[in-house]
């Protein structure tokens, strides 16, 4: 599953740049809202266990902050680029437009490959993006996140570094914390979570069944194993399940809960095709990556990487349903050619903003001090979305445009409207 060579960028702002023209945008805002507003890039030095020290590539991009503090996750991996960054900063800002949550977007990064890295080199990596970014970091400035390759753990330590920094508790400096320093025990599978209520939104606008409703997921990280498992437990059919190394298919079902056991034991899912209950039934077997995108299933989930379904591949995707849980999976071409198809693509701004969603009532608890049960957190999440999804569906269907354009003229419309209402550019 490897990200092809598409610019993530160029691809946001095409997209940005549909909506402008419907929006009658004019050139100016439209320049300010393709650029991020702030770019910070700085090398980190880290003393490694072997005596060395080495620097990692930091960033951290801001993208607008017209409606509220920026907000996003940081990823770490050895494929991450200032470009990507920049695009999924702009993406998070239409992604808390859209759901209407007081954040603006941002996102950042470490070019590194942790999973070389022990735990006391990851920590010093933490500590040093935070040293280097503090400034620019807090719970009215930018509330960062985890992303891919990072959790709870990592944003123990960065507020840890942060609160030494700054000398004062600041809790909601930092969301996705473990339970006990001030996160919410809803939030690790809030993407996933989120992305379940989407889809069945989704299903029932298109008066399918859950039984008889066949799902593949690509990836089976915390975003794509949780969207399996909420799924299964709704009587979904999940049919396919993969990791970065393959993927297993079984049209009569595969339970996610069983493949996740088998794969903490066995490292990779394609080991999993026979292990105890995973599979169901007789037939089928591993496949790879790209065929997993191509079955004849109802409904698609990518949840990986970017650029997933392109020129290339997207004449060949048979779902009904394109349901976007990675962000940036689908290119603005591949869209085109779904929507020539009928496939309806549920765009990520909308199907994975669970987590951020989550870690917006995580912000709220921290700044009051008050914290509310996991089911109240769900629940309010679920009618957010709900909503949400009710208005792009609207949208779209008003201008006859992809509910991707539909999500961008109700986020971007609101950012630009903010932009004026605070003076104009
Ligand atoms: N990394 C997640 C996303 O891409 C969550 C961001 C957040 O909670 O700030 O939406």
């Amino acid at each position: 599953m490897k990200a092809a060579a598409i610019n993530p960028l160029e691809s946001a702002q095409k997209q940005l740049r549909v909506a402008a023209r419907l929006l009658g945008l004019d050139n100016k805002t439209l320049n300010v809202l393709s650029q991020p507003k702030r770019e910070l890039n700085d090398d980190i030095p880290v003393r490694m266990d072997d005596g060395s020290t080495q620097n990692f590539n930091s960033l951290r991009v801001q993208h607008n902050d017209a409606l509220g503090p920026f907000k996003g996750g940081i990823r770490f991996g050895p494929g991450v680029s200032l470009e990507e960054v920049k695009a999924l900063a702009m993406w998070m800002t239409w992604k808390t437009a859209l759901v209407g949550i007081p954040f603006g977007g941002a996102k950042g990064g470490i070019i590194c490959d942790p999973k070389r890295f022990s735990k006391r080199e990851l920590e010093a990596l933490s500590r040093g993006y935070v040293q280097q970014f503090v400034e620019y970091i807090g719970p009215d400035k930018d509330i960062p996140a985890p992303d891919m390759y990072t959790n709870a753990q990592i944003m123990a330590w960065m507020l840890d570094e942060y609160e030494k920094l700054t000398g004062h508790h600041a809790p909601a400096a930092f969301t996705g914390k473990p339970v006990e320093l001030g996160g919410i025990g809803a939030r690790e599978s809030a993407t996933g979570y989120g992305g379940a209520v989407v889809v069945q939104q989704v299903a029932k606008l298109l008066k399918m069944k859950p039984k008889s409703t066949t799902v593949a997921i690509q990836g089976f990280g915390n975003v794509g194993h949780n969207v399996a498992e909420f799924l299964f437990d709704a009587g979904y059919k999940i049919v396919a399940l993969s990791d970065s190394q393959g993927a297993i298919y079984n049209r009569k079902g595969l339970n996610p809960a069983a493949a996740m056991t088998c794969k903490v034991e066995k490292g990779r899912i394609a080991e999993c095709y026979f292990a105890g209950s995973v599979v169901n039934g007789s037939k089928s077997g591993v496949i790879t990556n790209d065929e997993l995108l191509e079955l004849d299933v109802d409904i698609l989930i990518p949840a990986a990487l970017e650029n997933q379904i392109t020129s290339k591949n997207a004449g060949k995707v048979k779902a009904k349903v394109v349901a976007e849980l990675a962000n940036g999976p689908t290119t603005p071409e591949a869209d085109r050619i779904l929507f020539e198809k009928k496939a309806v693509v549920v765009p990520d701004t909308l199907t994975n903003s669970g987590g951020v969603i989550g870690s917006y009532f995580e912000w709220v608890q921290n700044s009051y001090g008050y914290y509310w049960a996991d089911d109240e957190v769900r629940e309010k999440l679920s009618r957010i979305l709900v909503d949400a999804f009710e208005k792009v569906v609207q949208k779209s269907r008003e201008h006859k445009v992809d509910m991707r354009t539909g999500a961008y003229l109700l986020a971007v419309g609101k950012v630009a409207r903010s932009i004026e209402l605070r003076g104009g550019i």
